[in-house]
């Protein structure tokens, strides 16, 4: 086989044969495609898109590039949750604790943040002391103990994903629907769980901007799921403004606090019991969905999920005491409130926006080797809906330099404003 020719035949809006995906995956791999040629061909999927087998073909493909990991030895149903990426998403580090409590086994591969969009690990190593790189042994022993393990992607899981979402974060093709279903289900297929759940985000902070797309997308991942004899489920939610109060990174572990304790934001409390719901009903907890919702609200209200919350981030090195006591937490040196020009109501927030804020603020990477400063981030004091007066704070800039006028500028870019009262759009658009 000849690159050129598969690039053409793409091109050409022709599908290709399960031989011909396996060949590509293989030569992204072992090196012998040359990036330009595996930058064409992307850019040819990314226009003429793939038919259901040829995504199936290539999330398979991805799988087979590298490593599987086995889970047999730990004990339950263990099911897995993925995001496809948003601004303030903190939601796997508060499901996975409540998913634990309830009983559920939680063994989670997660990745750090990327453009405008934040990361698991980015977040969690915030907690001094904490860190995700545990062996595989170590890894099922820690899920087997204590029902929640959370580490850094592995070198040799789906390596040709990594090589591709590399290629794609700079050739412009990242929201493709078959690359985004391929990449995603070619990491969940290899990680070993049993059940997935995935949050499928909609919205100007998403990859998917429209509601059509996500559940063309949310079709697609469940389906390949099901044709591997994996329960999966994809919640649609909305990432239209940023979930929560916090984005950014230390900041965004003292809300994950709050939400454990029942004391969350409510669209992000609702969010979070919504995919929790799913994941122990499908994990065999609980035999309803109603059931589970009520189970898991207990488990907030007790202290039982803070408490698993505890357990595992002692089990991986962190200091327990920020937990009681989140001032201890990285902290900026300066907080600087952003205030409204007019009176109104808040019509919209633009997430991506408030994420490339963050991100000058320098809570997030814009190259892969970049690193992160954990104590940086925004606080929105206001959401969708709120009505505001002149001069009132919409939120804080938490900064280490005095005056981040180009973050302000960009975060005071992200609002709109209505004179009459704004209804904010549901958190769960449906699920597939
Ligand atoms: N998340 C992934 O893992 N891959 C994508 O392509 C997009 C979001």
């Amino acid at each position: 086989m000849r690159m050129v020719d598969l690039i053409q035949k793409k091109r050409n809006g022709e599908p290709l044969t399960k031989e011909e995906v396996e060949w590509i995956i293989a030569g992204v791999v072992n090196g012998s495609i040359p990036d330009y040629q595996v930058s064409a061909w992307l850019m040819a999927v990314y226009f003429k898109g793939m038919s259901i087998q040829e995504t199936r073909d290539l999330t398979l493909a991805i799988v087979h590039s590298g490593d599987q990991i086995d889970l047999t030895n730990i004990k339950g149903i263990k099911v897995d949750k993925h995001s496809t990426g948003g601004v303030g998403d903190k939601t796997s580090l508060i499901v996975g604790p409540l998913v634990a409590a309830a009983g559920v086994p939680v063994a989670k591969m997660s990745g750090r943040g990327l453009g405008h969009t934040g990361g698991t690990v980015d977040k969690l190593e915030s907690i001094p002391g904490f860190h995700t790189e545990l062996d595989q042994t170590t890894f099922i022993d820690h899920v087997n103990r204590y029902k929640l393990a959370i580490v850094g992607q592995s070198g040799d899981l789906a390596p040709a994903d990594k090589k591709l979402y590399a290629l794609r974060d700079v050739t412009a093709t990242v929201d493709s629907i078959p690359l985004i279903a391929s990449s995603i289900m070619g990491k969940k297929l290899s990680s070993g769980a049993d059940a997935i759940v995935l949050d499928v985000k909609v919205g100007a902070g998403a990859f998917m901007k429209t509601l059509g797309d996500a559940e063309i997308l949310a079709e697609e991942l469940v389906g390949i799921g099901k044709l591997t004899y994996k329960p999966t489920t994809a919640v649609l939610s909305d990432m239209n403004e940023p979930l929560g109060y916090e984005v950014g990174n230390a900041n965004e572990i003292k809300e994950v606090i709050d939400v454990l304790q029942g004391k969350g934001e409510p669209r992000l409390t609702e969010l979070c019991l919504t995919i929790a719901s799913h994941m122990t009903v499908l994990g065999g907890a609980y035999p309803s969905l109603e059931e589970a919702k009520e189970g898991l609200t207990q488990l907030m209200k007790t202290g039982q999920a803070l408490e698993a919350f505890k357990t595992f981030v002692g089990a991986q090195g962190g200091d327990v005491t920020v937990i009681d006591d989140p001032g201890k937490l990285p902290q900026a040196k300066f907080s600087i409130p952003v205030t409204v020009k007019t009176d109104g109501y808040i019509q919209g927030i633009q997430a991506d926006e408030v994420g490339l804020s963050a991100m000058k603020l320098g809570a997030g990477r814009a190259t892969k080797d970049a690193s992160v400063d954990h104590s940086v981030g925004i606080t929105l004091l206001k959401k969708v809906g709120d009505q505001v007066v002149q001069g009132e704070a919409l939120a804080l800039v938490h900064a280490n330099v005095e005056d981040p006028k180009e973050a302000i500028q960009q975060l005071q870019a992200a609002y709109t404003f209505s004179d009459h009262p704004v209804s904010p759009p549901p958190i769960i658009y449906k699920i597939i």
